[in-house]
């Protein structure tokens, strides 16, 4: 390896993060020739958290982890220090705090009476057990493009199980069969546990605090250079003999446009699409904005990128639809406990202990989760947060006449306190902060084999992809691991690396549970 070679990564999300830790860790490689350009102000991509107590606090998202998966994370997180004590890594500081925080829900599921769900039975009948035996065996090759209606009954959505599972994962009917498939393969452990989420791990804080901000400071430390505001806008190649190799990135920053030589021994990986590509916040008084791919960075990259290499992936498999990609989460921020202990008397779950509770007969399909407290680095003793979010935000509301999308925070709330059966009193002074994600499970849409590029494609030699949108066997998309897994699988590669890639852990096969039997058990 030439100690000059430079490395170059497209897109500062937790895979370009992780390639580049992967890279020092593993590949000897000095951080300083390391440069992660990103379009965003701040590095971590889709892993946000940002926000104050005065102005609002604000998640795109709020992760579920798990410790019995997520091989790839767990073994970059093993090496990452903790913010707090240089002696203990990022991963044994969340187990340690799961240990003294287990997930134990007991209001899962709350009907239109308001409620709770018993939730022991998943609802099955016979002919949904068979449907979902013959699809969780079924060939990938064979359910190609197919969606998960394609193989599955109308009763099928109508059950609890269903209800939960499309909630913890943001499945929609009409997503991808191969998908939906490796989920129920890859989570199989959590067909015991899904009624009460507890298999699931949290980190302390949101995941930006927790997860990125100690990576970003070990990248720091070891001198990788992290460049924000930095848009790329062009890959120059030379194809020749079949070959694809990168001699030149083009970037704008600050008005400037920016041109970097790609030598040769240097290497440039891409985060090409991201579901989080043009979301937009709105505000207790404002709806968000909805916004297209045109009015932001990420697919473009990749769009052009692949156009005339089918090696190099499809991306408008994946982002040709909104309609059937987006939906909405929000934040809320409370200087008032109130919320928070009408929830407790409720659910019987202290915050951070209860995970989803889904409003399973709400038009907008809304789940709220109230996580541990404090659940931001910076966040005052007397503030409490809370992220909820909604798989049908196109639909008018029970309580407010409008689809979600056009509401601003304050009629979300009103919709959220009208199910629950809350005076809107019990928030005042709370501020909703609403994000649209039109992209959100662009992941999920049917798509064929051919669509996603290996984070490697064949005729690359000094290029790959690192995504949710390469293929991975056996893996699952919309999960933090499959990012880290295909920034160790590229780096691996391109840099000769040899050390073993954790391998997907196939609990399927190693519980030796037929699944007919798991779910005979629950019905
Ligand atoms: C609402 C929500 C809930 C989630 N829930 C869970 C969960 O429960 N469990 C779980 O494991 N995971 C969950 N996830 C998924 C997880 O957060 C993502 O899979 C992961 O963060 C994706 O990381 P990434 O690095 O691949 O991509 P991203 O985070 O999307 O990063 C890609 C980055 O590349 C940048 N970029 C792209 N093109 C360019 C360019 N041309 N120039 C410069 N920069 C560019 C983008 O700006 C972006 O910052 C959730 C995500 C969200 C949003």
């Amino acid at each position: 390896m030439n100690p000059n070679s430079k490395y170059y990564l497209i897109g500062g999300g937790i895979g370009s993060m992780a390639a580049a830790a992967f890279m020092i860790r593993d590949g000897d490689v000095s951080g300083d020739n390391i440069i992660i350009l990103e379009s965003n102000p701040l590095m971590g991509g889709s892993l946000d958290g940002a926000g104050d107590a005065q102005r609002g606090y604000s998640l795109r998202g709020g992760r579920m982890l798990t410790t019995d998966h997520y091989e790839c994370t767990w073994d970059l997180f093993k090496t990452i220090p903790s913010l707090t004590s240089a002696r203990v890594s990022v991963f044994q500081e969340t187990v340690a705090f799961n240990e003294k925080h287990p997930a134990h829900s007991m209001a899962r599921l709350v009907d239109r009476r308001r409620a709770i769900v018993p939730v022991t039975s998943m609802g099955f009948s016979m002919q949904d057990r068979v449907e979902l035996l013959k699809l969780s065996q079924a060939d990938e090759e064979a359910l190609g493009s197919s969606a998960i209606t394609d193989h599955l009954s109308s009763g099928f959505f109508e059950t609890e199980f269903w209800f939960m599972w499309s909630t913890t994962f943001a499945f929609q009917p009409w997503h991808s069969a191969v998908e939906f498939k490796r989920y129920l393969l890859r989570f199989m452990m959590e067909f015991t546990r899904i009624e009460t989420l507890a298999g699931v791990k949290r980190t302390i804080y949101n995941q930006y605090d927790s997860l990125v901000l100690p990576l970003q400071k070990w990248l720091k430390g070891k001198g990788v250079h992290l460049i924000n505001d930095c848009k790329v806008t062009h890959i120059t190649n030379q194809s020749a003999e079949g070959e694809y190799i990168v001699t030149a990135i083009q970037y704008q920053r600050a008005g400037a446009r920016v041109t970097i030589t790609v030598h040769d021994g240097d290497l440039v990986f891409l985060q090409n699409g991201s579901m989080t590509d043009a979301s937009s916040l709105g505000s207790m008084t404002s709806a968000p904005n909805q916004l297209t791919k045109h009015d932001s960075s990420s697919w473009a990259l990749w769009e052009k990128v692949a156009a005339g290499r089918p090696n190099f992936g499809n991306p408008a498999a994946f982002n040709g639809c909104i309609a059937q990609s987006s939906w909405e989460s929000f934040t809320v921020t409370l200087k008032n406990p109130m919320f928070f202990d009408l929830m407790r008397q409720f659910t019987g779950n202290e915050a951070g202990t209860g995970g989803l509770v889904t409003l399973k007969d709400s038009n907008w399909m809304m789940s709220i989760v109230l996580a541990h407290q404090p659940h931001f680095l910076n966040q005052p003793a007397d503030v409490q947060v809370f992220w909820g979010y909604a798989l049908f935000p196109d639909r008018i509301g029970n309580f407010v006449a409008k689809p979600m999308s056009a509401c601003n925070g304050l009629e979300i709330l009103q919709e959220l306190c009208g199910h629950l059966r809350f005076d809107l009193d019990v928030l005042t002074s709370a501020n909703c902060i609403p994000c649209t994600m039109p992209y959100i499970t662009s992941m999920f849409m049917p798509r064929q084999l051919s669509d996603r590029p290996l984070p490697v494609p064949v005729e690359s030699k000094n290029f790959a992809f690192i995504s949710q949108f390469v293929e991975i066997p056996d893996d699952v998309v919309f999960t933090v691991e499959y990012s880290v897994r295909a920034a160790q699988m590229a780096v691996y590669q391109l840099l000769g690396i040899d050390r073993e890639i954790p391998p997907v852990t196939r609990h399927d096969k190693t519980l030796r549970v037929q699944f007919d039997a798991l779910i005979k058990a629950f019905t």
